[in-house]
């Protein structure tokens, strides 16, 4: 380790925006210490990090649940810094896996909470654009009210849980000092996002690459904004070493907005695929009565004036690093 190299804890480290992480970290010097249930993360992310002369010695990878207390307590003991990314994952997920996914985010977020107090390790929660629930104003801002529905429709259990994991770290930091930052993540994209939980860009790319109808829910009139992984990595590094961070709930996002219906298209043109849009109505994609955000766009003014970050990848940057990343030969897309 150089001199200013730093041992860091990633939960959830083998997951997408974890393993974009992990690299980052190896690539500035410091060693990575992961704990991954493989629940929705895949060793497969972290393999050619495990592989990499450079970065093999520096790398250790637990497989188990943040759940484990002694596992844990070793692993928060022994790193200065604390990124917790394990969480439930994907709307599909949570729908499908309601108890696993309150849990993970509930109690694990309890348990990361409780070691980094006990070592007074700096801690950075990953929260969700999620919370912010159903409005359709924009920008949203964090000191906004939240709106949700009701808890028979089970959308809503996701965001409940990442707020009271927000609540449960600013009640650290405001009773113990504890230092803990809060990134509220909007939609991310990059290589090794799988579609498999219902992200909407690999879906929509695997199925132009395949040749496949690319799915749209609903009138594909609802709206995103995407931020690519790799600028997310430099905000998170970025919050993580920010004093100014410190007790903050802070947006990060892009600010491209876009229709889910226009990013089909705009993918189908991409690929060069022969594939068509088919509009799937939200009943037969998800359950009876699924809300969806019908926007979602970040103000990204608090985390700029915090520590200067702008996210640097438009989107059809990022739809070609996807595609690429998705094509059985690596190939590039058509423009
Ligand atoms: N979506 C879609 N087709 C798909 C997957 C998702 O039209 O195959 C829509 C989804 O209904 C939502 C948007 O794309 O309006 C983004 O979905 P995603 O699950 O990626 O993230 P969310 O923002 O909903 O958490």
């Amino acid at each position: 380790m150089t001199q200013q190299a730093m041992r860091v804890l990633i939960t959830g480290g083998a997951g997408f925006i974890g393993s974009h992480l992990a690299e980052a970290h190896l690539e500035k010097g410091d060693e990575v210490y992961i704990i991954d249930d493989l629940s929705t993360g895949s060793l497969e992310n972290i393999k050619a990090l495990q592989k990499n002369e450079h970065f093999g010695n520096r790398l250790f990878v637990t497989v188990d649940s943040i759940l484990n207390h002694q596992k844990m307590l070793e692993l928060v003991g022994i790193c200065h810094q604390v990124y917790h990314l394990a969480a439930a994952v994907g709307v599909l997920y949570v729908l499908d896996h309601p108890f696993e996914s309150i849990r993970t985010n509930i109690q694990g977020t309890e348990k990361v909470l409780e070691l980094s107090n006990k070592f007074k390790k700096r801690v950075l929660i990953a929260s969700s654009s999620e919370v912010y629930g159903k409005h359709e104003h924009s920008p949203l801002v964090e000191t906004d009210n939240l709106v949700y529905g009701p808890s028979t429709k089970f959308r809503w259990s996701y965001a409940a849980s990442k707020l009271m994991d927000e609540f449960m770290a600013l009640a650290y930091h405001r009773t113990n000092r504890l230092e803990v930052v809060i990134a509220r993540l909007f939609n991310t994209v990059g290589p090794r996002q799988t579609g498999a939980y219902g992200m909407v860009i690999p879906r929509l790319v695997g199925q132009a690459l395949r040749g496949e109808p690319l799915t749209v829910y609903g009138d594909g009139k609802q709206t995103r904004t995407f931020t690519y992984v790799k600028d997310v990595v430099e905000a998170l590094m970025g919050l993580m070493a920010s004093p100014e961070a410190t007790g903050k709930v802070l947006n990060v996002g892009g600010t491209e907005e876009i229709s889910i219906e226009a990013l089909a298209k705009k993918i189908i043109a991409m690929t060069g695929t022969k594939s068509n849009l088919q509009c799937v109505p939200y009943e037969v994609a998800f359950e009876k009565d699924f809300e969806d955000m019908r926007r979602r766009v970040p103000s990204i003014q608090k985390i700029k004036d915090c520590i200067g970050f702008e996210p640097k990848t438009d989107l059809d940057e990022m739809l070609r690093h996807v595609i690429s990343s998705m094509s059985p030969l690596g190939k590039s897309p058509s423009r």
